[in-house]
């Protein structure tokens, strides 16, 4: 019922497909829908990659963000969640000549409508920077982040193919989002291994995105715990990408045995065909989860969240008062 890790391209319903499709005049293949999601039998990391070049032919335009996004929050409410940070990548956004500012402009007025017609339920976005990109385009994407901070915008992450572009290579990035003091999270540790994860924590991150081969040694958890760093799972991602091989390999265990904090999340709704809740269930079956460590694992998300103190505050006695119907459907 939290989802912290959650990309808005990568999770545009199928009713989002048609309307936007017609709208634009693109055709969406004879395949649709089989060809907006990937099973657990996803031969690669590039048909993955792939089902993101439709949604992303179709979000070119401003109304078309807000369309988007106010969908997706008024289907998370609705489905029970009551908070979840949704990330996208403005410098994604602009092949027809929309600027980042405006693209991210777009999507904080879907997420206000969305939270408008909604009860319960609460929204932020995390802005992402692109391995592959510039880092001209990236920097603006830091700015954009800092002028918007006050409107749902509440922290910026760097996502993209980490095994051909590693860490290094951002420091800039990540000194100008430190100086601005933005909330910092980074895709790591999914298709390679500790390094770059511990290469993230020096950069400043605060919680890492997936971070599924961190090595358990006492060095490396010593670090993660200094700094109090949350990992992001997203399990059903992680099979398709073929980033570890069954849901048993995903080290949940491990790390609740290690005291380091962990959460659940989708990754991608639509492309993986899951969501938070879902995958929930599969770490439930696996790792025989208790009702206390489902109850653990949410409240990480909570403590962990972007969100400021009073929504904290809010989520805490939003979960306690929704928790035993919330446990029912994963159990
Ligand atoms: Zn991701």
């Amino acid at each position: 019922m939290i989802d912290l890790h959650l990309h808005l391209d990568g999770s545009l319903s199928k009713e989002d497909f048609i309307v936007l499709s017609r709208k634009e005049k693109i055709g969406l293949g004879k395949d649709f829908p089989n060809n907006i999601y990937v099973s657990n039998d996803c031969p690669s990391l590039e048909v993955y990659l792939e089902r993101f070049d439709l949604p992303l032919k179709l979000l070119q335009k401003p109304e078309n963000l807000t369309f988007a996004t106010r969908s997706l929050v008024l289907r998370l409410a609705q489905m029970g969640f009551i908070y979840a940070e949704i990330r996208f990548a403005p410098l994604l956004h602009t092949r027809e000549g929309m600027s980042q500012l405006k693209a991210v402009q777009a999507a904080i007025q879907g997420l206000k409508e969305g939270l408008h017609m909604t009860k319960g339920f609460s929204a932020n976005l995390i802005l992402c920077c692109m391995r592959h990109a510039s880092e001209k385009e990236n920097l603006e994407t830091i700015e954009v982040a800092k002028k918007l901070r006050r409107h749902h915008v509440v922290a910026v992450d760097l996502a993209g193919a980490e095994a051909l572009h590693p860490g290094t290579y951002y420091k800039k990035i990540y000194d100008l989002a430190r100086k601005y003091r933005l909330n910092i999270t980074i895709h790591s540790g999914e298709a390679t291994g500790s390094e770059e994860i511990i290469m993230a924590l020096d950069n400043g991150a605060m919680r890492i995105g997936h971070g599924v081969h961190l090595s358990l040694d006492d060095e490396s958890i010593a670090r993660v715990k200094e700094r109090s760093v949350c990992f992001e799972f997203c399990p059903t991602s992680n099979l398709q990408t073929k980033s570890l091989k069954s849901y048993s390999d995903v080290p949940l265990r491990k790390f609740l045995e290690k005291g380091i904090p962990v959460t659940i999340n989708s990754d991608n709704m639509t492309v993986s065909d899951t969501d938070a809740i879902r995958d929930m269930k599969e770490m439930v079956k696996a790792f025989k989860l208790t009702k206390e460590e489902v109850h653990h694992l949410i409240e990480t998300s909570i403590k962990h969240s972007f969100a400021g103190f009073f929504t904290k505050k809010k989520l805490l006695s939003r979960l306690n008062s929704k928790f035993d119907t919330y446990y029912q459907s994963v159990k």
